[in-house]
């Protein structure tokens, strides 16, 4: 019988193709494993071009059939969809939905396990609720954690902030103070959902982390060369203060490999630009922004003078509406020698692999965080939701690979403090500081994976784990 791997991601392409792609690396150590990758359906589904009525492909589902072409023992098993009853930002939707799928996800791990050895089940945060089912079954469950080693620091220690707290959250304004991360973190850089604590989202992280603490091990993508103190602190255990921590397995930098072809001409615009001289500005899968911020984003473009490629992402309810009607009257002409928008997504991955990029505006997912470590391209850091604002700290203060954006109280960016960034960042001497400081990162990121590397000695550690039978 076959070993075999049950992953399960959360919804969203980020959390998805982050997960393939670990499975596929430890294809690379382990060939004769089978992985199977669960997969939820988003409860708000929608895969019909209105235009033609026809049915097309999400830049998720092209993914799933390239790897399902070019990797034969990666098998995806979609999940019937439920219903989501409550209504639930987007970000929290995998939490509830994860949660109604369970009787699934047991009848699937029962079925799987009748005809294979089924070594482990690996979840994400998100889809922590199935451990309940895999606890049952003694499966050795692992976690897959897709932000950085500090990051899981401050997670795992969310159910001690909880117990401690003698008043909102919200009220303490304290530094976070855990070993191994920045002194500069503070309460307010946890994620909003971390700091309302009568909410459904604090509800589930707190569930989330408690599940996590009790889990086989946590594989983070990340690596020595950039977080190397809280990997350190983590793996010795003094960050989780009243409470164990897991094996902690830092197999990063793991990318997700652009796909799709270059249907928006911007790589080939890209071409046609001088190196290093385009700045790109995209804000992951869930970053949006509303009309007035995009038209601050463009005056403050326009101000900077700078080369830009810009992938926009109005609010839901400016989908409709046509760049023309989105941005400043005449700004697309304006800018048209100087600049591209993209709208809704691009292939960023080969964007920031592009030579003829300089910088990044970013919204500091994790995962975009990497792509630029690895592609040696400086950042300005403009963290929208989740776990940014830490990541943020750590682009700014820790890494030093970035600059960071003021907002306003409300959140908002003015044209002028994006204007004064992006210059600094491709024309200043602290921007070319940062630019030398992510060359340095991006042979460090290439040394980790290769042999006797620090994510290649975790890989290999964890691979012989999941051969075991019985290890938990
Ligand atoms: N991405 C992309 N094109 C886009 C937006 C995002 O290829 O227009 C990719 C990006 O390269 C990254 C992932 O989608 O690999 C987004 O993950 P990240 O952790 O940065 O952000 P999230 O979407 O999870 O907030």
């Amino acid at each position: 019988m076959k070993d075999t791997i049950v992953m399960y991601p959360a919804l969203g392409s980020g959390h998805l193709m982050s997960m393939v792609e670990l499975g596929k690396l430890i294809l690379t150590q382990h060939p004769s494993f089978s992985i199977t990758i669960l997969i939820l359906t988003s409860p708000n589904k929608n895969t019909t071009n209105k235009d033609t009525n026809q049915k097309t492909l999400s830049p998720q589902e092209q993914y799933i059939a390239s790897v399902s072409a070019t990797f034969p023992s990666i098998n995806f098993h979609y999940i019937p969809p439920v219903s989501c009853p409550i209504t639930l930002p987007p970000h929290l939707i995998t939490f509830e939905v994860s949660h109604q799928c369970n009787h699934h996800v047991e009848n699937i791990l029962h079925s799987i396990s009748k005809t294979t050895n089924l070594k482990a089940v690996i979840l994400d945060f998100f889809t922590y609720s199935a451990s309940h089912v895999s606890t049952k079954l003694e499966i050795p469950t692992y976690f897959y954690y897709t932000s950085g080693a500090i990051a899981v620091a401050i997670f795992l220690n969310f159910p001690s902030f909880h117990q401690n707290a003698t008043k909102p959250i919200t009220d303490l304004h304290m530094s976070l103070n855990i070993p191994g991360t920045p002194k500069s973190f503070s309460i307010d850089d946890l994620p909003d959902d971390g700091k309302d604590t009568g909410s459904i989202g604090y509800q589930f992280l707190l569930e989330s982390a408690k599940t996590m603490r009790k889990c086989d091990g946590i594989i983070v993508n990340t690596f020595d060369a950039i977080e190397g103190r809280a990997i350190k602190a983590l793996k010795e255990g003094l960050c989780v203060l009243d409470g164990t921590t897991p094996s902690i397995f830092c197999i990063g930098p793991l990318i997700t490999p652009s796909y799709g072809g270059d249907e928006t001409g911007c790589l080939s615009w890209l071409e046609s630009q001088p190196s290093q001289s385009v700045v790109l500005l995209s804000f992951g899968s869930m970053g949006r922004f509303s009309k007035a911020q995009l038209n601050e984003i463009a005056l403050g473009l326009e101000k900077s003078e700078q080369r830009f490629l810009w992938v926009i992402r109005a609010d839901l309810d400016l989908e409709e509406l046509s760049l023309d009607e989105l941005l400043p009257e005449g700004f697309l002409d304006r800018t048209k020698e100087k600049g591209m928008v993209v709208r809704n997504w691009a292939p960023q991955g080969a964007i920031l692999s592009h030579n003829s990029i300089g910088g990044f505006v970013t919204h500091c997912g994790w995962n975009s965080v990497l792509e630029a470590v690895c592609e040696g391209v400086p950042m300005v850091a403009w963290p929208l939701y989740a776990e940014q604002k830490l990541n943020k700290v750590i682009l700014v203060d820790e890494m030093k690979v970035a600059l960071e954006l003021n907002k306003s109280k409300d959140g908002y960016v003015s044209g002028t403090e994006l204007a004064d960034r992006v210059k600094d960042l491709m024309d200043s001497n602290k921007g070319k500081e940062i630019r030398q400081t992510i060359f340095k990162m991006k042979i460090y990121a290439k040394e980790a994976n290769v042999d006797r590397g620090s994510s290649f000695v975790a890989l290999t550690k964890l691979g012989q784990l999941l051969k075991q039978k019985n290890h938990g």
